[in-house]
This record gives structure tokens, sequence and C-alpha cells, in this order.
């Protein structure tokens, strides 16, 4: 499948924010954010005039990078949460908190999301004990989701659990570190998500 395979750094840079892509580096004074935080490119220090759509773009670009999706997942994302009963904004979050990728991302098993998807698709979780390999899987209250026998040992995920002792778990999710799994409690509500998006752009954007 198309990725987007330029800089990460780049994308934060071009969002005007942090978005956490890198792991560690983004706690760092070696973010591209605390030493260069304007656009890339010739164009990037010029003052650009804000309107309605602009900011409405750039906050659905920023949501699809944060949670690393391509133009048309992302908009099959928006679909699904204008057909669900409920409010469209936060029904798309939930679908987008609620894939396999994030959750290890949440439970401290992986630097990033980007990390959390190839645990995925390396084969190295398990739901209620069943391999699952597909980054986008969506995880229900109730799933018990695991690190596979043969991966515990893995520095990478060691590595992130060092890492990532500074962030909490989020409250619809509950993490056993000792034993690498974790269970979904809920569908997570709008204020237990921390990503620093306003959906309501989004849905503005979309509804045009
Ligand atoms: Fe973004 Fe992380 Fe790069 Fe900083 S280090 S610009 S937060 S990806």
């Amino acid at each position: 499948m198309a990725r987007y395979t330029g800089a990460d750094c780049r994308i934060c840079r071009r969002e005007g924010c942090k978005l956490f892509l890198k792991g560690d580096r983004c706690y760092s004074e070696k973010c591209a954010m605390e030493r260069r935080a304007y656009a890339p490119g010739d164009a990037g220090k010029k003052r650009v005039k804000e309107s309605e759509y602009l900011l409405q773009l750039r906050e659905k670009q920023k949501t699809k990078r944060i949670y690393g999706l391509l133009e048309k997942q992302f908009h099959h994302y928006y679909e699904m949460a204008n057909r669900t009963q409920g409010v469209t904004g936060e029904n798309l979050l939930v679908l987008l908190e609620t894939r396999l990728d994030n959750v290890i991302y949440r439970f401290g098993f992986a630097k990033s999301r980007a990390e959390a998807r190839q645990q995925v698709r390396h084969g190295h979780i398990k739901v209620n004990g069943k391999r699952v390999d597909i980054p986008s899987y969506r995880v229900r209250p109730g799933d018990l989701v695991a690190v596979a026998e043969k991966a515990k040992d893995m520095l990478v995920i060691k590595s992130a659990l060092i890492s990532n002792e500074r962030s909490s778990v989020p409250a619809w999710l509950e993490v056993d570190i000792e034993k690498l799994q974790g269970s979904v409690l809920s569908l997570p509500a709008r204020d237990q998500i921390d990503s620093d998006v306003n959906e309501q752009l989004i849905v503005e954007l979309y509804s045009k």
C-alpha cells in the first residue's frame, strides 16, 4: 500500500506543531520544531492569510498524519463516522483511537504509531489469543491485546516501555506491563482522547 515516505519532521513543520511521530527524538532538543518551527521550503517563513477553508484543511491534514493515514483511508473513516449514530467528529476520533496500532502505542509498547504498526504487521500482536497482523483492526470493549510470546524479549518493545514511562495510559485502557498485555475497558470518551485535534473543523471541511 502506498505510504508517505518523506521526512516525518517535515510534516510537523508543515502543520506548525509537534505531532510526536519519532519517539524519543520528539522529547529532545533535536526535535526540528524546537529548532526550525516554520514551514519547510523557500516560502516557509512567509505569512499566509488564514482562511476558514485553510484552517479546516490543515486540521484534517494534521489529524491524518498523527494517525499515519492516507487520504482515502482517512475519508473512509469519516464516512463511517458520519453513518454512525452520535456526533460525527467524536465518532471519527473513536474510530481512529480504536485502531490496533494506536492501542499498542497507547499501551506504551511502541514509541510511535509507526513503530506500533510495524509490530502488528510483523505478527507480534495477539488479540484474544489470536495473531492479528492488520494495523487498522478495530478493538472492542472486552478485548485482550497482548504481545506474542516470541516477541516479548524484543529490544524495541523494552526500549519503548522505558521511553514511555513518562506518559500515562488513558482511562479506557488498562495495561499490565509485566505480562505485556492490556485490556480495552470501554470505547474512549472525547475527554479521554488527548490528541490535539479540533474534529469539528474536519467535519465542516468534509460537509461542504
Ligand atoms: Fe515532530 Fe518528533 Fe520530528 Fe519533533 S522530532 S518535528 S515532534 S516528528
